[in-house]
């Protein structure tokens, strides 16, 4: 199991509980929406910082490996690049050029500052392993309604980057692996692109928990989730769930801290439901259950968080 926390939330209790829990890597999420370019900025400044690196050595140092996922189109294409480059940059519904999230995917230029832009990025991620977690912005509807960009499906887009940024970062690090993430519009099958080396499936089913009821899997869906893990393989295939995310209820109470509890039977469910498609590796966003959490509502249920 893998969890995924704000970056202020590594303490020393996450660590302890990691360790307790059989946590294989915990990995720093910077906070998600279309600020998520600055949040990036703010984890890479912390990370620099020898008080950081200490926490992070400390992490290693206890049988716990360091992990970062995060959005990052709008950090990888600095938006300053529109006055002189507006065509780098997506058209909405109506024909306008934005620098509002994404990018014109069919602009190879483009493209190539960004996946350059990686190679420096993956520099800064301090121990990170050879896995590297690099998403498009986080909203939904920055699709590029540009000629040629409307040709091919979203999905489409997000693999010929994933593609693209995979080429350009195994040429410095031969091993390096992509994630692939299906989530929002990304969540299709490619139609066009198929995954290049080092290209791997982590799928995050967001939808699950803003439904009005949580849904189960079953018919088309169903065969979605399992053709996505045909389509990409299973070798890597990764789960990035929201069991454990005091995010969502906190930003529904209006950026207030809410008491969570865990629904462990269907998680315990779902492992098994992930596993019996193929999924190699089950991880879940962990955030806002930090030390200010336990101060306000005490330690909260982390046992189904121990994979059997
Ligand atoms: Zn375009």
């Amino acid at each position: 199991m893998e969890i995924l926390i704000h970056p202020r939330e590594l303490t020393q209790r996450w660590i302890d509980k990691a360790v307790e829990l059989d946590i294989k890597r915990v990995s720093l999420h910077p906070v998600g929406g279309m600020d998520a370019h600055s949040t990036l900025v703010g984890m890479l400044n912390e990370i620099e910082k020898p008080e950081f690196k200490e926490k992070i050595d400390t992490l290693i140092g206890r049988g716990i490996e360091i992990g970062y996922e995060f959005h990052a189109a709008s950090y990888l294409l600095p938006r300053e690049l529109f006055d002189t480059h507006p065509e780098y940059f997506r058209m909405d519904e109506k024909g306008q050029r934005t620098t509002w999230g994404n990018f014109c995917f069919s602009n190879q230029e483009a493209l190539d500052i960004m996946a350059e832009n990686a190679v420096k990025l993956i520099e800064k991620l301090y121990r990170s392993p050879d896995e590297y977690y690099i998403w498009l912005d986080d909203a939904k509807n920055l699709f590029c309604h540009c000629e040629n960009c409307k040709k091919l499906s979203f999905a489409d887009h997000q693999l010929n980057f994933c593609n693209h940024l995979a080429r350009t970062i195994r040429r410095v690090k031969p091993r390096a692996k992509i994630c692939y993430i299906a989530y929002f519009e990304a969540v299709d099958i490619p139609k066009v692109y198929t995954p290049e080396e080092g290209v791997f499936l982590e799928y995050a089913p967001y939808e699950r928990y803003t439904e009005k009821d949580s849904f189960s899997f079953e018919g088309d869906y169903l065969e979605l989730v399992g053709n996505l893990v045909k389509f990409f393989g299973k070798e890597d295939a990764k789960v990035l769930e929201y069991w454990y995310d005091n995010s969502i209820p906190y930003r529904y109470a209006g950026n207030k801290l809410v008491e969570f509890t865990p629904d462990n039977k269907q998680i315990k469910a779902d492992y098994d439901f992930y596993r019996g498609l193929g999924f190699k590796t089950l991880a879940t966003f962990a955030c806002n259950l930090d030390d200010d959490y336990v101060a306000l509502f005490g330690e909260p249920d982390l046992s189904a968080l121990k994979e059997d």
